[in-house]
């Protein structure tokens, strides 16, 4: 097939994997979301999380189109056309109050990845940690364009001091992380639990060394509190700039049965290395329209050859 009408089949079929031929490998759907939420929330400036409705659409939507399996069968790895695997990031508690019901009622497998260091909401993501302040300011009227990486944590932890915000007085109020018994309550249903971080820092700002440590404490961490037939780790951020040398040493140390990016529909040449895509995005008012645009975008990737992820 020439260029020009592998283009046209694409745009007439944009999610339609067998107009790629068979002999070709797909990546496997693996959408994820923080929160489903009705109304406001303070971490709404970090992401345009769904309604409820919105999120029951788009489970219809990958219902309709795709098959939901869960992590272990992702693992195992037979026959992944046409499937999708959902999973939730951070831990917030609008997973286990929202999402595992609706999940539930529609049958649909999930994993949640989560950070030791914030479950039983212990602490607060820095992201989170600045808006929460980034809401406050904006009640004051004021404008604020706040530094926000884990480098900047301690000026975020000042200025909250510095107004009078008292993050333990936030967390024990607010509660916006799950408990440790709502985690096993979720594994108990059938759902997975796997390792985010031990605290959510950008990794490329961090060396090698510090980059395995948060692999090695948060797995180390998910093993003894819960019983996964498959240890799964997603990337805080994004596994842009994590070298080869670090997913040698998560192979050589067993660390790891699944790792995940969040480099939307792209195939990986990391052996048991998934890219996830992130499905709250500006701009798109459904599922259905992200996701025939990421195929549509991973068909024209493909014929320039820019569908696969490249690593140093
Ligand atoms: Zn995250």
């Amino acid at each position: 097939m020439n260029i020009r009408n592998k283009i046209l089949t694409a745009v007439a079929k944009p999610f339609s994997l067998a107009s790629l031929g068979s002999g070709e490998e797909v990546p496997v759907l693996l959408p994820f979301y923080h929160i489903v939420k009705d109304g406001e929330h303070p971490f709404q400036y970090n992401y345009r999380f769904p309604s409820i409705s919105r999120f029951k659409k788009d489970l219809d939507f990958l219902l309709t189109h795709f098959d939901p399996i869960s992590l272990e069968e992702l693992y195992k790895g037979h026959n992944l056309r046409n499937t999708f695997h959902l999973s939730f990031d951070d831990g917030l508690r609008e997973c286990y109050e929202v999402i595992a019901p609706i999940l539930k009622e529609k049958g649909v497998p999930a994993t949640f990845f989560v950070n030791p260091a914030f479950v039983d909401n212990h602490d607060l993501f820095h992201r989170y940690k600045a808006a929460v302040l980034h809401q406050f300011f904006a009640k004051q009227g004021v404008a604020s364009d706040l530094q926000n990486t884990y480098a900047d944590l301690l000026s975020l932890d000042q200025m909250a001091e510095d107004v009078g915000l008292d993050w333990e007085a936030y967390l024990q109020k607010e509660s916006p992380y799950m408990t440790l018994e709502q985690l096993h309550q979720l594994e108990k249903d059938g759902f997975t639990v796997g390792a985010h971080s031990w605290d959510h820092p950008e990794f490329w700002l961090l060396d090698e060394e510090h980059q395995l440590d948060e692999i090695r404490e948060s797995m180390e961490w998910l093993t003894a509190n819960f019983s996964p037939a498959v240890k799964a780790f997603a990337f805080p951020f994004t596994d842009e700039g994590v070298s080869r040398d670090v997913f040698d040493a998560i192979r050589r140390e067993r660390l790891c049965d699944l790792t995940f990016g969040t480099a939307g529909l792209k195939l990986d040449p990391e052996k048991k290395h998934y890219q996830r895509l992130a499905m709250e995005q500006d701009g798109f008012a459904c599922a259905s329209q992200l996701v025939k645009m990421e195929f549509l975008s991973f068909q024209m990737k493909r014929l320039v050859n820019k569908h696969v992820v490249k690593r140093e």
